[in-house]
Parts: C-alpha cells; structure tokens; sequence
C-alpha cells in the first residue's frame, strides 16, 4: 500500500478535521478579542428530546433559541465548539440581499416572490441589528459596506441594480459612487465605483455567536461540545449517533453547512465546502485614515471577493481566497500580507499579527439551500458567502416550520439550488477546478 499524500489525507479526513483539531478554535483576532465562555459538557450516554440540532454556528443557534423560547425540548450538539465554524470566523459583513442580483431573483421568481424574499434579507439584517442593540451589544454593529467594481464596465450594472433596489422597494439606504466617490473612501486605485449601502454594515462575529448560545441557552437549549454526529437513522423518532452517545429526537435541523460530513446525501449533494482567509495587521494607528476614511466594510465583485475592513482596535482586518486546494495554505501570513501590499502600497512592512482561514458552504446557483430532506429532517445551509446575515434568519424560519408555521420555510424552499455535478467523489476536484478558471478570470480582468 502506497503512503498517502497530505492532501489524500485531509481529503480522507472530512471537512470537519481537514484543517483543524477537534475543539480548537483558531488563532484569529477573534478569538484574541472575545471573552471565550467556558467548555460545554459533551453528550454522554442516550437522551430524548422534541429537537436536535448539529451544530452550533449561527443557523444552528438561532434555531434552537427561537424552538426553546416556544416550550421545545432543544438541544445542540457540535463536533468542536459554539462558534468554531465560519459564525466565529469569518468577515462579519453584515450584507442586504443574497448573493445574486436582486433584479434577476424578480425576474426569475416573479415579483411577488421576490418581494418576499427581499423581505426576509431585510428581517436577517435587523435582526442582526436589534441583537446588537439589545442583547448582544459587544458584537458592535457598525453601519455601511461599499461594494467595489474592480472592472470600470461593471460600474453602470451595480448602480442599474441599486436603481433597482430604491425604485422596486423602496430601499434608500443604497446609494451609487462614482470612481472618485469611492477613492475618497478608501485609498486604492484598484475601484472604479460601486455602491454604498448604509442598511448593511458589520459585527465581531465571534462575540456574536457567543452570544447568541448565551441567549439560546436563556431560552432553555441545551448546548454539547466535541459531540459529533456520526450517523442519522430516518424515521419518528430520529436517531442520531455521536461518539458517546445516542440521541432521539422527533425533529432534526442539519445546521453544519460546509463543514457538514457526508451524513445525509441531500443535503452533501447541494453545498460545497470552500476556504475563505482573513489576515490582522498590527494596529495601524493614525495610519488607519491611509486605508479607509470612515469606519465601514468593503468588499469587490470579484468572483473571489476580497472583503476588509478595520477591528475596534484599528487592525486593518483583511479577507479573501489565498489558495484553491481543500487544505489551509503553509505560510497563509506572508500570502495575506502581500495581497494588502498589493492593493494598499502605503502599508507596505505592515506586521501581520494574525491570520486563518475557515470553510463556507457553497451552492451552485449562490442562492441558499433550505430543504425539508425528511419529513422531520431540515437543513439550512450554502449562504455562498454571505450568511453573518441569512443564516440567523434562516435558523428562525426552520423553527417556524418545525413549529408548524412554514410560510417564509416554503419561499426560501423553492430557491433553485441543484446538485452539484459529479457525485461525492468528483465534487472536489471539480469546484477546484472551477475556482481556478474564476480566479484566472479575476487576475487576468476578463
Ligand atoms: C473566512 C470566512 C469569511 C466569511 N465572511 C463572511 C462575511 O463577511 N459576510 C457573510 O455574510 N458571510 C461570510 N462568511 C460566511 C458565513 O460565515 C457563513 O455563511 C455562516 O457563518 C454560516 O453559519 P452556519 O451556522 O450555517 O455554519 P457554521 O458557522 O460553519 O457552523 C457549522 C457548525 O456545525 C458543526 N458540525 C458540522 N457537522 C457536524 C456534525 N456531524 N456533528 C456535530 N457538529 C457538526 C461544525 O463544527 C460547526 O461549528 C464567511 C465565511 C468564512 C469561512
């Protein structure tokens, strides 16, 4: 038998272990600048309850606190940690809409459906918002994202749909930059124009997850740690498997979204795992103003966006794709830190004081992928990269179904989201395949 290469063996461990030690958050800025809660028991032994749900990111939570604020038997279980997956880690932009253009999902649902789907965006952000406001205050939620056109062509496009956006809803917090607008606001020629959107903005998304078990738990869930689920056996009840312990449950929410093992076929078929990275640079100080003149998030319309912003401490916070493979990349601070030299000359020797990367679900046509996969089995997964908003609201609406109130469940459900093509086995060379050819697109400007 030969021995097999690292990338065999991450590709054999499973997207929860690929990258990662069972329970380890990463070594991110995050988790540098939040107060971490102590360790949640695992599940040991059988249990009994009305609810399931595995995993502990947003969706997962967000579920489990509105199913236990309605008098359910709720508990969470997570393979690492709450918050371990993309909710503690990634860019906290909080962002309006789906990733897909608003004007298309109208012409494509119709305009009815479409209002209600906008609807739904809008609820995910003020719920983010009156969280923060509320009971989540450390989470800080700032307003305003600009979306940066990185080719001059696509500038009459993003403002065309932003047109869309006021006249069909009403939506006046977007507003369209020209090439000098956005310069001004942040210092790069790599923009051509875009948007601004003072209804979107962006949190700590670690404290925010923390926070929403902290609520989740107030409500009456109960929460388990390094409690994977190995195996689910359909049926009333559902039996669920995990290292130590065995779970009934007459309902079950699938909330692990990339990092979900091949436990149900369903919902494997339709999301792709996908790395994302994020470096901090050392505090920049009065060189802050050098990058950016207001305090709010970007991000580009890049198939591969980059997204950045700055930390309450002044840490330019600076995302995106460093590398294609299932694999975390060696030297993910050298690579990361280029890329802000690139685009940024005035930070160049900046000190990259931390840098990780996390794994998102993605779909094949960016839109969500809410299923009922049995008929006491749901999942909510495949934000493509824009979840810090969707995945709590998506969380919400599963509650609702599973209480029996499945109105915004049935229009998110009837979101075109199909398989991915080649099976189990050729999904991943496929998509890697395909972020190649886009990366490509993005570097050349095609
Ligand atoms: C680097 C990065 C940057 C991003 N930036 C943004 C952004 O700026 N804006 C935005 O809108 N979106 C962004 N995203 C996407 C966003 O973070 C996700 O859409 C969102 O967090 C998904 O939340 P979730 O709860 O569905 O999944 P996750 O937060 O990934 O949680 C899934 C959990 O399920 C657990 N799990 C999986 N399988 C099992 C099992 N079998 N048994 C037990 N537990 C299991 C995992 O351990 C994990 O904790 C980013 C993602 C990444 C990785």
């Amino acid at each position: 038998m030969g021995t097999r290469t690292p990338a065999v063996e991450r590709l054999m461990a499973g997207p929860l272990y690929r990258n990662e030690k069972q329970g380890e958050l990463p070594d991110s800025w995050y988790v540098a600048s939040a107060d971490i809660p102590p360790d949640r028991p695992a599940l040991r032994g059988a249990v009994s309850v009305d609810v399931c749900i595995v995993g502990a990111g947003f969706t997962g939570l967000s579920a489990a606190r509105h199913l236990a604020a309605k008098g359910l038997d709720v508990i969470v279980v997570d393979a690492h940690r709450v918050g371990f997956g993309a909710s503690g880690r990634n860019g906290g932009q909080v962002w309006s809409g789906y990733n897909y253009p608003h004007s298309e999902i109208a012409a494509r649902y119709g305009a009815a459906h479409a209002r209600d789907l906008w609807q739904i965006t809008q609820d995910a952000k003020d719920t983010v918002r009156d969280l923060c406001a509320t009971a989540i205050p450390e989470a800080r939620f700032r307003p305003g994202i600009a979306e940066c056109a990185t080719k001059p062509g696509e500038v009459a496009d993003m403002h065309r749909e932003a047109a869309f956006l006021q006249d069909t809803y009403g939506y006046d917090a977007i507003r369209q930059l020209d090439r000098d607008d956005m310069r001004r606001l942040i210092k790069t020629t790599d923009y051509y124009g875009g948007t601004f959107d003072m209804g979107a903005g962006h949190i700590h998304p670690l404290r925010y997850v923390f926070g929403l078990a902290r609520l989740a738990e107030a409500a009456g869930a109960r929460i388990f740690e390094r409690t994977e689920v190995h195996h689910i056996a359909e049926g009333d009840p559902v039996t669920l498997r995990t290292g130590k312990g065995q779970i009934t449950a007459h309902h079950v929410i699938l909330a692990g979204n990339g990092y979900l093992p091949n436990i149900n076929r369903a919902v494997t078929a339709k999301i792709l795992p996908a790395n994302s990275y994020i470096a901090a640079t050392e505090p920049l100080g009065d060189r802050a103003k050098d990058v950016l003149a207001e305090d709010i998030a970007v991000s580009d319309t890049k198939f591969v966006k980059t997204y950045y912003r700055l930390s309450d401490d002044g840490r330019l916070l600076y995302g995106g794709r460093a590398a294609y493979g299932i694999g975390f990349p060696k030297d993910l601070a050298t690579e990361m830190g280029g890329r802000i030299e690139k685009m940024f000359p005035q930070l160049r020797g900046v000190r990259i004081d931390y840098a990780w990367g996390g794994t998102l679900g993605i779909t094949a046509t960016k839109l969500p992928a809410i299923q009922r996969v049995a008929p006491n089995i749901v999942s909510a997964a495949g934000y493509t990269g824009q979840g810090v908003a969707l995945s709590g609201l998506a969380g919400k609406v599963l509650a609702e179904a599973i209480a029996g109130q499945a109105d915004r469940f049935d229009t998110l459900a009837t979101l075109d989201v199909p398989d991915f093509p080649g099976g189990l086995l050729l999904r991943d060379p496929i998509r890697r395949l395909a972020m190649t050819w886009f990366a490509l697109r993005d570097r050349l400007g095609l």
